[in-house]
């Protein structure tokens, strides 16, 4: 019989944060974290580049873990701009969003990107917590399955070993900082498909996470769906109690 999937509940703070917020923040959750460790679940953040060498001092002796938002494809060389999986590795990340829908939408990345830059974290020992979403247009045209079905296609592709070390994120583009949550049936329904196209690759147990506008108040509905493994969270992640309750509600 496989391990029970352990719960994760992951913040992406986005482009959001200063020195002295984050300190808040980050001593909110340390200080917070106690108590959601009655619950059984795994905590992260993902940080701006600049503010992981303050992430990792100040959780450094706490559960918590926290990883970046993207990375780059390339291992090295003249990328300006670019962080590569090496490099964040050297801050100790152990997480990094690839194919997040903003960076699908704004920073045209495709899906074969996407899966390459989860192959580069993999390589470099990260997890990679590789999103995927349908647009509102996409879910009324009825082609939500579909659209996530391409999204997914290349990183299937990776294959059984490279599945299994990874999360996959559902979050549909219509939920993300809208206020808007899918319904635990929505959601539910959507993650079944995304398990049977990882089961069919071998790789059934990949935990997958939901993601748009989880808050602590619709966190518990979600979490009750059995294929629902987690939640990664936006807005509702920079603020450290409403953040830890999203935790709790996991119990
Ligand atoms: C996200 O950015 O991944 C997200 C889910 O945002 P929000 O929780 O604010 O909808």
């Amino acid at each position: 019989m496989s391990q029970p999937r352990k719960r994760l509940v992951m913040g992406n703070w986005k482009m959001h944060g200063s020195l002295a917020a984050n300190a808040a923040l980050l001593d909110g959750l340390t200080s917070g974290v106690a108590a959601a460790q009655a619950v059984d679940v795994q905590l992260a953040v993902c940080v701006p580049f600049p503010y992981l060498a303050q992430t990792r001092a100040a959780l450094a002796d706490s559960p918590i873990s926290w990883g970046a938002q993207d990375v780059s494809v390339h291992a090295q060389g003249a990328y300006t701009g670019e962080v590569s999986a090496a490099m964040l590795a050297d801050f100790a990340c152990r997480w990094v969003l690839c194919g997040h829908s903003e960076r699908r939408a704004l920073h045209a990345e495709s899906s074969n990107l996407v899966a390459a830059k989860a192959a580069g974290a993999l390589a470099a020992g990260l997890t990679p917590v590789v999103c995927v979403g349908e647009t509102l247009s996409d879910r009324d045209a009825g082609e939500a399955e579909c659209v996530i079905g391409d999204q997914l296609d290349p990183v299937l592709a990776l294959g059984a070993d490279a599945l299994s070390h990874m999360i996959v994120a559902y979050e549909p583009v219509w939920a993300i900082g809208t206020g808007r949550t899918a319904s635990p049936e929505q959601a539910q329904a959507m993650h079944a498909h995304i398990r049977a196209a990882l089961a069919k690759r071998g790789a059934g147990q990949t935990r997958i996470l939901y993601g748009g506008s989880v808050k602590a108040a619709n966190a518990a509905s979600l979490f009750a769906q059995p294929d629902i493994d987690g939640a990664l969270v936006g807005g509702a992640s920079l603020v450290a109690a409403e953040f830890l309750n999203i935790a709790a509600a996991v119990a």
